[in-house]
């Protein structure tokens, strides 16, 4: 088996003895797997923390991060039977991919990252699914909304073509808007930085890409912006087809290589696009380029975060009399990064701002999830753990979420439409 993503972060993976437990096949594939220790710390019931909510709605072994890594060691050995390779297929399809296994495992063991290669793999001996073609190919298909608007419209009125599609019939895929140029200010003597709106916030939440710039001329920082759009690759990543992920991660690279050089901050909006240049980046072979973009690349509050630290932010925000208080829903790959905390600090220079926390894993939304009919039990069932009822014990609140996909799935579900922090923040602006 030959692996399609680069795994040589776990070449050393092998030496300790608690790897011992190495699969035959796979190479730092197979090594990235085995450092399950099996602890059983997944297994254990869940108060806190964000892992693992495919489990915490099956409740079956098999659904945990141990249970999918003890499969996948069996597949390399080649000693599964057809009914594991079944269980594993349907829990490899149930991850949301939310890295909760990389930040509270034992051994930050990352399903998330195993999940692509996984369906990398299944590539390799069957055909790609219209459905996954369509959602990898999104980000370049966005790019011509005039014809994508009545193209979403007709795939969410013909429930013929939703169910051909295997799309969840109870969740409309939201439409693209207008999205105007940005016109950012280079007058400004700040520190300069790249503001990276993703596809995504280009076409779905362009409000929030007009906010942040707004929110860093504000602050005094000459704001660049990149020529074209370009996606990082995540949507294509997400579905397992790594040869498009590389592609468009590559072209990114290119565009993104003269600010790299002149060292600007690389900021971007949505979570698991931004993070996307820290991580799983790497994994795609694309050299020292890659590397050099991971080390720039900041989520628009760790930015922030990072400049009232340094001393350097000074926004002029005021409270707004009547503002409702917020409450925060974290995004899966923020909580994983641990940029909750860079929120709160920033949070906390809206003068007389009421806000708190939701403690919950994930939203059950994670990118194309919510809108897979295989997986639209589980994904209703992830939000009605803890965020659903927080936000219903507090119908006062406003929420706030940084992930597309989250503020989408609260929305569907009747909860709040929810805003970014970018929005919240020009909100406040004087
Ligand atoms: S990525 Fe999230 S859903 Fe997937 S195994 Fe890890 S904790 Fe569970
Ligand atoms: S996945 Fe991590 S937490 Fe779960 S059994 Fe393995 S080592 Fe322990």
């Amino acid at each position: 088996m030959k692996p399609q993503l680069d795994w040589s972060a776990y070449e050393n993976a092998g030496m300790g003895d608690a790897y011992a437990d190495i699969p035959k096949t796979g190479g730092d594939y197979a090594k990235a797997v085995a450092v399950c220790i099996n602890s059983m710390v997944c297994l254990r019931p869940i108060d806190r923390g964000v892992m693992c909510p495919s489990f915490r709605v099956h409740q079956d072994a098999a659904y945990t991060p141990g249970g999918r890594s003890r499969l996948i060691k069996k597949l390399l050995n080649g000693e599964i039977s057809a009914e594991e390779q079944a269980t594993l297929d349907r829990a490899m399809d149930a991850c949301v991919a939310c890295k909760g296994c990389k930040r509270e495992c034992d051994t930050n063991l990352d399903i998330a990252t195993i999940r692509t290669e996984y369906l990398a793999q299944r590539y390799r001996q069957q055909a790609v699914g219209l459905r996954q073609r369509l959602f990898a190919q999104l980000p370049a298909l966005l790019r011509h909304s005039v014809l994508m608007r009545p193209a979403i419209k007709a795939a969410n009125a013909l429930p013929a073509l939703t169910r051909r599609l295997g799309l969840n019939p109870d969740h409309p895929l939201p439409l693209p808007q207008p999205s105007p140029r940005l016109e950012p200010r280079h007058d400004q003597p700040g520190t300069p930085l790249l503001l990276w709106v993703d596809s995504f916030t280009a076409h779905f939440a362009p409000d929030t890409a007009r906010a942040a710039l707004r929110v860093l001329e504000a602050g005094g920082y000459r704001v660049y912006l990149l020529d074209e759009e370009h996606c990082g690759g995540r949507s294509a990543y997400s579905q397992g087809l790594v040869g498009l992920a590389r592609e468009q991660a590559a072209a990114l690279l290119e565009q993104l290589h003269p600010h790299v050089e002149a060292g600007h901050p690389i900021i971007g909006l949505e979570p698991s696009t931004l993070l996307m240049l820290r991580d799983e980046l790497l994994t795609l072979g694309l050299g020292e380029a890659a590397h050099a973009v991971a080390a720039q690349a900041l989520l628009f509050e760790e930015f922030l975060a990072r400049e009232i630290a340094a001393g350097r932010l000074e926004l002029p925000l005021q409270a707004r009399p009547g503002a409702a208080p917020v409450l925060v829903h974290g995004h899966c790959h923020q909580k994983a990064v641990g940029a909750m905390k860079s929120v709160r600090k920033v949070l906390k220079l809206i003068p007389a701002l009421e806000f708190d926390f939701i403690e919950a894993s994930c939203c059950g939304g994670a990118g194309s999830f919510s809108f897979e009919a295989e997986n639209a039990e589980d994904s209703r069932a992830m939000a009605e753990l803890a965020l659903l009822p927080a936000l219903a014990a507090r119908p006062d609140a406003e929420l706030l979420a940084n992930g597309f996909s989250c503020r989408e799935q609260v929305a569907r579900l009747g909860g709040p439409r929810g805003l970014h922090l970018a929005d919240l923040l020009a909100r406040h602006l004087a």
